[in-house]
């Protein structure tokens, strides 16, 4: 199981192949607020947090472009 916290995480280890700029997530309630350089490394971001919701409890969160 995943939790918000891991997922924050995840995401924010990631690194933009185009910008080498890691985003920043923010975690309010049940939203997963996603901060990032570009649209296309948003959406690569929002896949892998998908993917770790999928896994587990945290399916109601809503996924927001911050
Ligand atoms: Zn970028």
């Amino acid at each position: 199981m995943q939790s918000a916290e891991a997922i924050k995480a995840t995401i924010e280890a990631m690194l933009c192949p185009v910008h080498d700029i890691y985003p920043s997530v923010y975690i309010v309630g049940n939203e997963i607020d996603i901060a990032c350089c570009c649209p296309a490394f948003y959406e690569t971001c929002t896949e892998q947090a998908k993917k770790m919701l999928s896994d587990d409890d945290l399916s109601d969160a809503i996924i927001v472009f911050g």
